[in-house]
């Protein structure tokens, strides 16, 4: 489990089911291909001589030679017309000491301790049952100190 990435487990095209080793599908479907003869032929996209099983064109396109080709010209291209970024200094953030403010507390939400302030409405409820909670909620309403 150290390295997966070698023995990355991939999944056969003809049957989910068949889990094998990326490197080692190939030999798997020259044997799986045929259990399966009447797959619709599909051409690669990247080579019209390379004809495939349509269940198998994922697969293909995934290992063809011709896409890592293809892959590595696209990527020429793309620094070509990549836009320059602008890089933008860190805003500066200017501190302000507050000398006024001694009995700064900060806020920590206990969701056991609700407050008595706060009437909970319930969302969905029967008249009645909205009623009942409403009523609940006064009965427990104390204003705030
Ligand atoms: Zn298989
Ligand atoms: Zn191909």
């Amino acid at each position: 489990m150290a390295d997966p990435a070698p023995r990355q487990m991939v999944s056969c095209p003809y049957n989910k089911s068949h889990q094998l080793e990326h490197y080692r599908m190939h030999i798997h479907l020259q044997k799986c291909r045929k259990q399966h003869l009447n797959c619709n032929k599909v051409t690669c996209p990247f080579d019209s001589t390379h004809v495939v099983n349509d269940v198998e064109l994922d697969y293909h396109v995934s290992v063809c030679p011709k896409r890592e080709m293809l892959d590595s010209q696209m990527y020429v291209m793309d620094n070509d017309y990549r836009p320059a970024v602008e890089v933008q200094p860190p805003p500066v953030v200017t501190y302000e000491e507050n000398w006024d403010d001694f009995n700064t507390t900060s806020y920590i939400p206990d969701p056991a301790k609700k407050g008595s302030h706060i009437i909970t409405k319930i969302r969905g409820a029967t008249p009645s049952e909205r009623r009942k909670a409403r009523m609940q909620g006064i009965a427990n309403f104390k204003p705030l100190e």
